[in-house]
């Protein structure tokens, strides 16, 4: 299975709306998986869904880039909490 920080690449072409590349089959196929990373990305879309609502024809880059921030930081944050979990 692929690690969840790798999917950041193919989480971006999935928010752009690219669902049909490759790297979406995949992240769509982790998504199927891994809850964190269904939570994150549902989040994500919902999200930029609500930009779109809002009469934002074109998604803020300075936004998108603000997201990967945060999904960065939640990944992480995420990573290591399931790290310390272990006996
Ligand atoms: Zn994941």
């Amino acid at each position: 299975m692929s690690d969840c920080k790798d999917l950041l690449g193919a989480l971006s072409e999935y928010l752009d709306g690219n669902e049909q590349s490759e790297m979406c089959a995949t992240l769509r196929e982790h998504m199927a998986g891994c809850d964190k990373c269904r939570l994150v990305v549902n989040t994500a879309k919902r999200t930029i869904e609500l930009y779109r609502g809002i009469d934002v024809v074109e998604f803020p880059v300075d936004v998108k880039e603000r997201l990967h921030g945060s999904l960065r930081e939640a990944w992480a944050r995420r990573a290591v909490q399931a790290e310390s979990r272990r006996p």
